[in-house]
């Protein structure tokens, strides 16, 4: 490990931290306590880089800060943007030298950060990119509020997200703790701001932590993985339903739905000959009957070595059609970046892996 990493350890990292902490720290270092929230809005709201910028702080304290505390970003390695939709993903680098993506989507007026809440993912969903990698380890509350403040910095025009969504690598509810302190900070009024309506979580579908998720009464959208509409189909593609099977998982999706008077998203990736059958669709409609849901139709993005298949898209309209008979709208959700290997369930960090092209005039920084 490098000197200076070993240095900056030594600092307190202030990226990430709420009012408490700010206001403890504050106290253990004999400062007023109203200096906390004056650094909480330096940091969320102004987005300084340095302790310089902190103009309204005496120059001794900004002094002791930057000897003492940090405000640490990730690092970006590198930007790739989608030449079909414009959609771009961005590889950055922790401090311990993990890697994480995170994708920027466009579709008319909404602009959409995909945030990571972990490195790898343990839940091994048999299509998924990032569950091949397995578990390296759960990113902190920084490191998950972090994406979406590097990638607003790195945008043209308005500077902010409408809309940001826990699809990116990881399962957000395995890492319970800093997910919801990041989503607090996303939200807060002395943090990004961010309005709790236009950000999603996306299970796999841990019950006891939907249930959790439920108590805390947070107005977060929920999105719920489903994609099979067997116990023996969704057992094989998803190994978390061996303990949580579909009908407790939709049972707490109905629950939040109703605490939270809002339609619960269910997700549906459509693999061809495994879960995409008109019967398949019937038994979707009926499984979702008087759940308060919109269901998003995803067809399957193709991942190196693994053997499945996505649907043609005759195939995926007329399954789309079985559900629209029975009164539910589910929109097809062309993945964005594709061809980036951005899309859903693609993401992984094998730098450079195929179909991540590298685009000499955008991307390195
Ligand atoms: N772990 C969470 C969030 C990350 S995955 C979850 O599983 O919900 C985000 C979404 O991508 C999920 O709906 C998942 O089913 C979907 N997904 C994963 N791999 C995919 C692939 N190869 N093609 C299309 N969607 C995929
Ligand atoms: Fe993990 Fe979600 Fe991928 Fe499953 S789909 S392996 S839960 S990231």
């Amino acid at each position: 490990m490098s000197q200076a990493l070993e240095k900056n350890q030594d600092k307190v990292n202030l990226l990430g931290m709420d009012l408490d902490e700010l206001e403890t720290l504050m106290e253990c270092w004999g400062q007023p306590c109203f200096r906390a929230r004056q650094i909480m809005l330096w940091l969320y709201h102004r987005r300084v880089a340095s302790f310089d910028q902190m103009t309204n702080i005496s120059k001794s304290f900004r002094t002791e800060l930057t000897q003492r505390a940090e405000i640490r970003f990730p690092k970006l390695v590198a930007r790739t943007q989608s030449q079909v939709d414009l959609s771009v993903k961005y590889l950055f680098e922790l401090t311990d030298g993990q890697q994480i993506e995170s994708v920027l989507m466009y579709d008319g007026d909404r602009v959409t950060v995909c945030v990571s809440s972990q490195v790898g993912c343990a839940m091994g969903c048999q299509f998924c990119a990032t569950g091949q990698m397995g578990m390296i380890r759960n990113l902190k509350a920084y490191e998950i509020l972090s994406q979406l403040m590097a990638i607003e910095a790195d945008l043209d025009g308005p500077k902010t997200a409408t809309n940001v969504v826990f699809m990116g690598m990881g399962e957000p509810l395995a890492n319970y703790r800093e997910v919801i302190k990041a989503l607090r900070l996303m939200i807060a009024p002395e943090g990004l701001m961010v309005a709790a309506r236009k950000i999603t979580v996306s299970t796999v579908g841990l019950v006891p932590r939907i249930h959790a998720f439920t108590a805390e009464k947070m107005k977060i959208g929920l999105a719920i993985s489903l994609n099979a509409t067997t116990d023996e189909i969704r057992t094989r593609l998803m190994p978390t339903n061996i303990h949580y099977p579909i009908r407790e998982v939709l049972q707490a999706g109905k629950e939040w739905a109703q605490t939270m008077r809002r339609r619960v998203t269910i997700e549906y990736v459509l693999i061809r000959d495994v879960n995409d059958s008109l019967t398949d669709a019937r038994r979707l409609r009926h499984l979702l009957h008087g759940i308060p849901s919109k269901v998003n139709l995803i067809p399957y993005n193709e991942i190196e070595g693994v053997q499945l298949r996505r649907p043609s898209v005759e195939q995926v309209e007329r399954f789309r059609q079985q559900l629209a008979d029975g009164h539910y709208v589910a929109p097809v959700r062309l993945s964005r970046g594709n061809d980036i290997s951005a899309a859903c369930g693609q993401l992984r960090t094998i730098y450079n892996s195929a179909g991540f092209v590298l685009d000499s005039s955008s991307n390195i920084v």
